[in-house]
């Protein structure tokens, strides 16, 4: 190597130093040394020097999850791991792969610029997008994704797309009480019929999705579904027609309904170590993935009676020591946890007061003594004793854990943990 290339450097800051001086934004670095040196204390440092609100993902967490979905499942059933919404936020692309070192054979997405996404970053497995539009037929062929039908204009379209080209791998979608897309159940079997005759489509899937199956009150309406399902099932195989896979299973039906994981099963929630409901909390106990975390940026004395923040919603009732952080709701923290959330300080919960701002937010530190400028802050996870979940902070703006995660945006740095 060029001796100019070569830094000489006797302390960790000192080599970080000269790191920091010629990193850039997309680098990669590569830390080796024997174990004695401990180079991860160099890399902890580095990871320093990127900006304070983070999102840690823990890849070794996502692929016990999908260990456990696999133990759930069995052998014989295949695991699609949907990775729409950016990987419900937790970036799509390496949880993708990991998943696929784990055993994952399918990846769903819920449009196609998402799996167009997915193939710029040289991911090979089969891709089945959820939701195409007959104009984005070019783009399905493109990125050699597989598309879901929910009808026949689709099929058309796709089919018109194809001619000349390899034929395109589609999955029929059938309604039996989402009422989202899809054909509706009892319409399903001229529909299925049609799509078969298509010359440059490949049946190779039939699915549904299901309404409530994380809900015990609505079991019936589920087991309704399941019925109306099978019932296709059935009167199709009596035509000779089936399917490579037959998929119908989100989270809550793979764990709460055994007879739902027909050939393939399709979480997306439980490989992020979420829940859909403490129904299927009971049943499996879930690797929390995420950190997402900031650090103190300023903290200010105030006596009683200060105004914190926009429109003056909290008033100091105490002497008080009040922290700013740099993340608000473009980050994804919700402006509804203004007065009402907390966050996590050396252990210990602290409030969120006044309203969160686009960029910042305030939280009263008075009570816990020892905070400083520059302590790391959880805003989800765990630190010391202390948890915040997604839950928490959706039973706060009355919405559900999907919402809080895949709404944390671009902005929070990913940084991915595996050992
Ligand atoms: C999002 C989605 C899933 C995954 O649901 P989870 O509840 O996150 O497991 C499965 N199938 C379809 C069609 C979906 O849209």
């Amino acid at each position: 190597m060029n001796l100019r290339n070569i830094v000489h450097t006797r302390t960790y800051s000192e080599a970080a130093g000269e790191l920091e001086k010629i990193m850039n934004r997309g680098d990669v670095v590569l830390f080796k040394g024997s174990r004695w040196f401990r180079l991860e204390r160099l890399a902890r440092d580095l990871v320093g020097s990127i900006g304070p609100t983070r999102l840690l993902v823990n890849l070794d967490a996502i692929a016990a999850n999908i260990k456990k979905i696999r133990a759930i499942v069995g052998d014989s059933v295949e695991i699609m791991s949907v990775v729409k919404s950016f990987g419900y936020g937790n970036d799509s692309i390496r949880t993708s792969k990991v998943a696929l070192e784990n055993g994952v054979t399918y990846l769903a997405v819920a449009f196609p610029d998402e799996g167009a996404t997915l193939r710029e970053n040289r991911i090979d497995a089969p891709i089945l997008v959820f939701n195409v539009l007959p104009e984005e037929a070019d783009k399905i062929i493109r990125y050699r994704l597989n598309s879901a039908i929910p009808s026949l204009d689709l099929a058309e379209a796709l089919n018109v797309a194809a001619k000349g080209c390899p034929k395109i791998p589609v999955h029929l979608k059938i309604d039996t009480g989402m009422g989202r897309s899809g054909v509706w159940h009892e319409e399903a079997i001229p529909f299925i019929e049609q799509v078969f005759k298509m010359e440059n489509l490949c049946v190779e899937g039939i699915m549904t999705h299901f309404s409530s199956a994380d809900d015990p009150d609505s079991d019936n309406y589920t087991l309704a579904q399941i019925a109306a399902f099978n019932k296709v099932l059935d009167r199709a195989a009596t035509l000779g027609r089936s399917f490579r896979y037959v998929h119908a299973a989100n989270t809550s039906a793979l764990v709460r309904f055994p007879e739902t994981r027909y050939s393939m099963v399709r979480p997306g929630l439980a490989i992020y170590g979420m829940y859909p409901s403490a129904s299927v909390s009971n049943l499996v106990d879930l690797d929390q993935v995420i950190t997402f975390s900031t650090k103190i940026a300023q903290i200010k004395s105030h006596p009683a009676g200060r105004c914190i923040s926009y429109n003056r919603r909290f008033i100091t009732c105490r002497d008080s020591r009040i922290a700013t952080l740099h993340v608000g709701y473009n980050d994804g923290y919700p402006r509804f946890q203004s007065n009402r959330g907390h966050a996590l300080v050396r252990g210990q919960r602290a409030q969120v007061v006044g309203t969160v701002c686009m960029d910042t937010l305030m939280i009263d530190v008075t009570d816990i003594l020892e905070a400083s400028v520059g302590d790391e802050v959880v805003l989800i996870g765990r630190q010391g004793a202390e948890e915040i979940l997604p839950d928490e902070i959706a039973s706060n703006g009355g919405t559900i854990n999907y919402e809080i995660v895949c709404k944390i945006s671009p902005r929070v740095t990913r940084i991915f943990v595996q050992s």
